[in-house]
C-alpha cells in the first residue's frame, strides 16, 4: 500500500528530538524554530514530560469517558489557575479542529441560531464546520460549504457592525484567531476584538476565541485575545497543549449549560493525553515560558527588525512572522540547507517561526546571525 498524498514535504527523516533540537537519520542536528507547527510548547521530549507519560504507560492509557478519569479533573484545576479563567469548564478533544468544531456546535446549541461569523485569512481547521470557516477554497469540499457561514474582511469593524445589524438576531458565534497563523502572522487589532465582545453582547452571539494555535502562551499570555482585555466565551485549543501527545480542548464561560450526550468523543480527555497535558502546564509554571516567550520574542522580533532586508515583520512573543526583500526570498531554505535550521512558512513568502517557548537566548542568537551570514554571503 501506497501513503495517500497530500502533504508538500522535505525529504529529510527526523528520528530524535531534545529541546529545541532534532536529528534526522544521518545523524545531523537542526534548529527547530518551528516547533513542528507550534506544536512543541515546552520543548522536545522534556524530562518531565517523558517521565509522566511512561509512569502513567505502567498503569494505563486509556479507558473510555464512560468511567471517571481524575486526571481530567486536575488538568482542568491547573488550567485555570494558568490561564486565570477559574470559573470555566474544560471539554477535551483531539485536535484543533474538533476543538473548533465542538465551539461552534456549544455555541449554536446554547443559542438555538446557526450563523457563524469567520473573516478572511482564518484558518480552523479541516472538519465540516471549521473548514467552512476557514478562508481557503480548495480544501472546502462541496459536502462542507454551508449558507450559514458569513465571511467579512478581518479587521474591519465598519463590515462587521454592518453584518450585526443586518442578521444579529440570527447570528450563533464569531470565531476569531488573536494572531492569524495560518493567514502569515496577521493580528487582530484591539478594537476590533473588542467591538466583536460588545457584538456578541448585544447580540447575545458567542464569542469564540480559536487559540489552538495563538493561544497557550504563544504570544507571552497564555491567550492572544488577552491583549485585548476581552474574556471570549469560548477558547479553542490544542496544538501546544499536549507538547506533540495529540490533544484538544474548549473552555466555556460559566453561561453555558452542559447536557449529558451533548459533546462527546472516543478518544478526548484520556489518561495518557491527561498526563502530558498537565506536565505541560507544570513545566509553563515552574519554567516561567510565557516570560521567555516575552522575552525571546522580542529578542528576535528586535534582531529581525535592525536589518534592513527584512521588509516586513509581525506578531508577537513567538509567534512571529516576517517577509525578506525579493533579493533574499529564498531565505527559508537557505536556513534549511545551510544552517539546518527549520522555520515555517505562510503564503506570500511569510516566514513563521513558532519555536518552543523554552527556546535559549542562545538559540534565538544562533538564528539571527544565521540569517545574518546568509544576507551577507549573497
Ligand atoms: N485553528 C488554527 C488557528 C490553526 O492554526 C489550526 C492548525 O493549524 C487549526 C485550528 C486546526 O488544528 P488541527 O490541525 O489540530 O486540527
Amino acid at each position: 500500500m501506497e501513503l495517500f498524498d497530500v502533504y508538500s514535504i522535505n525529504q529529510i527523516n527526523i528520528n530524535k528530538a531534545k529541546g529545541s533540537y532534532v536529528w534526522d537519520d544521518l545523524g545531523n542536528q537542526y534548529l527547530d524554530m518551528y516547533g513542528g507547527h507550534a506544536v512543541v510548547s515546552i520543548g522536545h521530549l522534556h524530562d518531565h514530560w517523558q517521565k509522566a507519560i511512561s509512569d502513567q504507560l505502567q498503569n494505563i492509557a486509556f479507558y473510555s469517558n464512560s468511567v471517571i478519569i481524575p486526571m481530567q479533573q486536575k488538568l482542568a484545576e491547573l488550567l485555570g489557575r494558568v490561564c486565570g479563567k477559574h470559573d470555566f469548564r474544560l471539554f477535551l478533544c483531539n485536535s484543533g479542529a474538533e476543538a473548533n468544531e465542538n465551539a461552534i456546535k456549544l455555541a449554536s446549541f446554547h443559542n438555538q441560531r446557526k450563523k457563524v461569523v469567520a473573516f478572511s485569512g482564518g484558518f480552523h481547521g479541516r472538519t465540516s464546520l471549521a473548514v467552512a470557516c476557514t478562508d481557503n477554497p480548495s480544501i472546502i469540499a462541496p459536502a462542507n460549504e454551508t449558507e450559514n457561514v458569513i465571511k467579512l474582511p478581518f479587521n474591519d469593524i465598519e463590515s462587521l457592525q454592518n453584518c450585526f445589524k443586518t442578521y444579529g438576531n440570527e447570528i450563533s458565534s464569531v470565531i476569531v484567531e488573536g494572531i492569524q497563523g495560518v493567514g502569515g502572522i496577521i493580528e487582530a487589532d484591539i478594537a476590533f476584538l473588542l467591538d466583536i465582545r460588545t457584538l456578541c453582547d448585544q447580540y447575545n452571539a458567542v464569542y469564540i476565541a480559536d487559540s489552538v494555535q495563538c493561544g497557550y502562551g504563544r504570544t507571552g499570555q497564555f491567550f492572544a485575545h488577552d491583549i485585548a482585555g476581552v474574556s471570549a466565551d469560548i477558547y479553542t485549543m490544542a496544538k501546544g497543549m499536549g507538547n506533540g501527545f495529540p490533544m484538544g480542548g474548549i473552555i466555556c464561560a460559566p453561561k453555558f449549560e452542559a447536557r449529558k450526550g451533548m459533546l462527546g468523543t472516543t478518544f478526548g480527555g484520556n489518561h495518557l493525553a491527561c498526563v502530558a497535558a498537565i506536565s505541560v502546564l507544570e513545566v509553563i509554571e515552574k519554567e516561567n515560558l510565557l516570560t521567555n516567550a516575552q522575552t525571546e520574542g522580542d529578542f528576535l522580533i528586535q534582531g529581525l527588525k535592525a536589518l534592513p532586508q527584512v521588509k516586513t515583520i509581525r506578531g508577537r512573543g513567538l509567534m512571529i512572522g516576517f517577509e525578506m526583500i525579493d533579493a533574499h526570498s529564498n531565505l527559508k531554505k537557505e536556513l534549511l540547507e545551510k544552517f539546518r535550521i527549520f522555520t515555517g512558512e505562510a503564503k506570500n513568502n511569510v516566514i513563521r517561526l513558532l519555536p518552543s517557548l523554552a527556546i535559549s537566548r542562545k538559540d534565538c542568537q544562533q538564528f539571527l546571525t544565521s540569517v545574518q551570514t546568509l544576507i551577507d554571503n549573497k
